[in-house]
C-alpha cells in the first residue's frame, strides 16, 4: 500500500493500532487468495482493490469530501443505496468482518453478542477503519436487538440515523417501511443540502440496477458445472461491491464475466467432480473468508450464497415505472421489503429461495452458517433444516465466529458432510 499516513492522521485513525491491522491482512489474503490456481485475469482488479484497501478508495473519498460530498456508512442491505446516491452522497457498506475489531467492541458492548456487531463497534471505538473515519453519518436499522441497541452506543462517536425495519410483511408494514424511506430521503437531503428529484432518483436507480445486474450475471455463471470462478473469488467480489465506486465496479465485474463466459465455452464437456455447496445464513463481511476457505480446501466448491453478501444483495430489481416520487418510493419499498432476512416473522420466503437455488445451481449440499449469538438465524436454523430434510436436501448447520480456533473442527465436520453427499 502507498504512503497514506498523512491522510489517515487527518481522519483521526489510530496509526499504531492500524499498523497492526495492516500487518495481518496481506498475509491472510496471500494465503487464502493468491494460492488459488488458475484464477481469472479479471480478478487482478479485485486483487488491487484489496492491496489498496485503506489507500486508493480512501483517497477518492477524501477528494470527494473536499468538494462537499458526504459519505454515508451502512451495515445492512435494507438501507436503500438508491437514496444515498440520488442525494449526491457516497454510500460505503462498512465491513465488520474481522476478529481484530472484536476486542475494542467488547470494551463498550457485552461479550455475548454477535461478532459482527462487536467488530463494527470496535472498528469505530479503536479508530482503526479509515472508511468509518470518513463517514459523515451512519445509517443503522432495527433489524435485530443487538444492532438496534448498538446504534445508541455508536451515536456517541458518530451521528447515526436509524431506519425502523418492520418485523412482519403485512400491508401496514409496507406502509411503515415506505414512510421510513420518506424520512430517510429527508435525512439525506438535510445532510447533503441536495434535493432528491424524480430525475436524480431514477438516475441512481439505474446505477444500482446495473450493479445488481452485473452481480446476477456473475451468479448465473456460477450455475455452470464446474463453476468458472471459485466461491472465494465470488465472495470477495460481493464484499467489494459494498464500498467500491458503483460504476467502476460494474464495469470491472462485467469485464470479468466476459472472461468467465469464455471459460465456460472452453470447459464444455468437463462437468467437474467437486461437490457443489450452497451457503445460507448470516452475512460474511470483509475479511471473513473462513468458511469458503475451509470448504474449498476440500473437494468442494461454493457456488451460491443465500445471504446478504450473496443473493439477498442483488436479487429483485426496483421497478423504474412511475413518474412521481410517491410511486418510486413505493417501488423501492416493495423491492427492499422482499428481502428474506431472519429478522422477519414468519420468514418462509427464505426457505423458498434456498429450495429454488438448490435446483438452479445444481446443489449437492447446503451449509447453514450462522454467526455465534445471532438469535434470529439460530432459531430459524431448525425450521430451515426440517424443511430441507423433508425435501431430501442434505444440510448441515455451523455456528462460528471470526476466530480461527474452531477451524480444524469445522474442517473435520465439513469433510464428513462431503463424504456423505
Ligand atoms: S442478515 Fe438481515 S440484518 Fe443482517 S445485513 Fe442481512 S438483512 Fe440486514
Ligand atoms: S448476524 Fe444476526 S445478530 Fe449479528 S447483526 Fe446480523 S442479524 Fe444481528
Amino acid at each position: 500500500m502507498g504512503n497514506y499516513k498523512e491522510l489517515w492522521t487527518k481522519l483521526g485513525v489510530d496509526l499504531e493500532k492500524h499498523d497492526k491491522l495492516c500487518a495481518v491482512l496481506p498475509e491472510m489474503y496471500g494465503n487464502t487468495y493468491l494460492t488459488q490456481e488458475n484464477r481469472p485475469q479479471g480478478m487482478n482488479y479485485f486483487n488491487s482493490v484489496v492491496a489498496e484497501i485503506h489507500g486508493f478508495r480512501i483517497q477518492e473519498l477524501d477528494e470527494l469530501k473536499k468538494k462537499g460530498t458526504k459519505v454515508v456508512g451502512t451495515f445492512c442491505v435494507f438501507v436503500p443505496d438508491e437514496i444515498i446516491l440520488a442525494a449526491g452522497a457516497v454510500g460505503v457498506g462498512l465491513c465488520a468482518g474481522s476478529e481484530f475489531w472484536v476486542e475494542d467492541g467488547e470494551k463498550v458492548l457485552p461479550r455475548n453478542m454477535c461478532p459482527l456487531i462487536k467488530a463494527l463497534m470496535g472498528a469505530k471505538v479503536g479508530g482503526t477503519c479509515p472508511y468509518f473515519q470518513s463517514c459523515d453519518m451512519i445509517i443503522g436499522e432495527t433489524t435485530c436487538d443487538g444492532k438496534k441497541k448498538a446504534w445508541e452506543v455508536l451515536d456517541k462517536y458518530v451521528p447515526v440515523h436509524v431506519m425502523e425495519i418492520p418485523q412482519m410483511k403485512r400491508d401496514k408494514d409496507y406502509k411503515l417501511w415506505a414512510s421510513e424511506i420518506k424520512e430517510f430521503i429527508n435525512k439525506m437531503e438535510e445532510l447533503t443540502g441536495n434535493k432528491i428529484t424524480v430525475e436524480s432518483l431514477k438516475a441512481a436507480m439505474k446505477t444500482v440496477s446495473e450493479k445488481r445486474k452485473a452481480l446476477k450475471r456473475l451468479y448465473d455463471l456460477r450455475k455452470y458445472k464446474p463453476s468458472p470462478i471459485s466461491g472465494l473469488d465470488s465472495l470477495l467480489i460481493s464484499q467489494i461491491a459494498f464500498y467500491d465506486d458503483p460504476e467502476r465496479f460494474t464495469q470491472k465485474l462485467n469485464e470479468l464475466c466476459d472472461e468467465l463466459e469464455e471459460r465456460v465455452k472452453e470447459d464444455k464437456g468437463n462437468c467437474g467432480t467437486k461437490k457443489r455447496i450452497l451457503i445460507t445464513g448470516t452475512p460474511m463481511a470483509l475479511p471473513n473468508w473462513k468458511l469458503h476457505s475451509i470448504i474449498e480446501s476440500l473437494d468442494a466448491e461454493v457456488v451460491v450464497e443465500e445471504n446478504c453478501t450473496g443473493t439477498r444483495y442483488f436479487e429483485n430489481q426496483v421497478s423504474s415505472e412511475g413518474e412521481t416520487m410517491e410511486q418510486l418510493i413505493t417501488n423501492i419499498s416493495d423491492r427492499y421489503l422482499n428481502i428474506n432476512c431472519a429478522c422477519f416473522t414468519p420468514n418462509t420466503g427464505r426457505i423458498d429461495d434456498i429450495v429454488r437455488y438448490v435446483k438452479e445451481y445444481n446443489i449437492d449440499g447446503v451449509i447453514d452458517a450462522d454467526l455465534a449469538f445471532c438469535h434470529t438465524y439460530a432459531v430459524e436454523s431448525s425450521s430451515v433444516e426440517k424443511e430441507l430434510k423433508d425435501r431430501n436436501i442434505p444440510i448441515m448447520h455451523i455456528e462460528t465466529d471470526y476466530s480461527t480456533e474452531d477451524s480444524g473442527q469445522i474442517k473435520t465436520r465439513v469433510e464428513a458432510f462431503l463424504e456423505m453427499l
